[in-house]
């Protein structure tokens, strides 16, 4: 397949490679967003700018507030500017000098709308697009956080947005022969087991509230939870294993159809995050001087700085010389 940026990187992993490939060749109408999201698979393997980023939790955070609510995230700022200017270019439409990549990512990370809406306003660019754009941008950070924040988490959790994020979750999983139910971060890629009968965005419990849509023919495995409170809708699937955190949004695109039924028949996802969490991106100092020299020189750095505390001998002075030539 012909790849035209050479700057984005492929996923290396064959699964992923095998997966986007079938969704390339089944679901030809999602070619953009899916070329968005390979580039975001891709990006999230390269590891070190990403898994350097990841936050120590704010210590004085609620009970129920996700673990990176109010934390601050230190960027390597180069690094992720040009990761979402790579990213930007990918949508002709989008001139991405005009986007302060740093704020896009910040803006995504919170899932604040509103902010990504002004920065559209200024960038000229059409505010859907850039929302999706700032998600996709988004997700090897956030990826990387829940990876290396795994063991922060609360030994119970039973809101219904991520408890890493803050997002809703985007599917219902159904795994193992007990069929335990499990929801997972379509952003984060973080799954929370919660009560099989329960309004993931309202908290409902009673039955007669809570309802399921099937499809018509076919899929035994897929169904659509529905709220009659909220109206609220997830879709639903029974799985033998847990789908990876990269397969959660290739899934969620190859199954546009429930969401279609669901949106005719009245319901509909929060336009809200689950919780807001005020994450602030922030840029690492450039390393200069002696402190870059330190960092990156390896072995021969000690020699210069032993230089320092132990400064050579004096090149020898013109006395010396002559002695030296008697
Ligand atoms: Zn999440
Ligand atoms: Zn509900």
């Amino acid at each position: 397949m012909l790849w035209p940026h050479a700057r984005i990187r492929r996923p290396r992993n064959v699964e992923i490679q095998e997966r986007v490939a079938a969704v390339r060749r089944d679901h030809p109408e999602s070619e953009a967003w899916l070329s968005l999201l390979e580039a975001a698979l891709g990006e999230s393997e390269t590891g070190v700018t990403w898994s350097a980023a990841v936050p120590t939790p704010a210590s004085e955070r609620p009970i129920k507030a996700p673990v990176l609510s109010h934390s601050e995230i230190t960027v390597d700022a180069r690094a992720a500017r040009s990761w979402v200017r790579r990213l930007l270019k990918l949508t002709p439409a989008v001139n991405p000098r005009r986007i302060d990549g740093l704020a896009l990512l910040e803006a995504a990370v919170c899932h604040d709308d509103a902010r990504i809406d002004a920065l559209a306003l200024e960038g000229g660019v059409e505010p859907q697009a850039l929302r999706v754009l700032g998600q996709m941008a988004a997700l090897p950070l956030l990826q990387a956080c829940a990876r290396g924040l795994a063991t922060e988490l609360p030994a119970t959790w039973w809101e219904g947005y991520c408890p890493v994020c803050g997002a809703w979750p985007v599917v219902a999983e159904y795994t193992g022969l007990e069929r335990k139910r499990q929801l997972r971060c379509g952003r984060c890629g973080t799954g929370w087991a919660i009560p099989l009968l329960r309004c993931v965005f309202c908290d409902e419990t009673a039955h007669d509230n809570l309802g399921y849509l099937t499809p018509e023919a076919g899929e035994q495995t897929r169904k659509i939870e529905v709220c009659h409170t909220c109206k609220g809708y997830v879709k639903g699937v029974t799985t033998v294993r847990a789908l990876a955190a990269w397969a959660i949004l290739l899934d969620d695109l190859t199954t546009v159809p429930l969401d279609v039924a669901a949106l005719e028949r009245g319901y509909r996802r929060p336009e809200r995050p689950g919780y807001l969490i005020e994450s602030r991106i922030v840029e690492q100092p450039p390393m200069r001087g002696w402190r870059k020299l330190v960092e990156v020189g390896g072995g021969w750095w000690r020699l210069l700085r032993r230089g320092l505390h132990h400064p050579p001998a004096p090149p020898p002075s013109s006395t010396d010389l002559r002695r030296g030539e008697a």
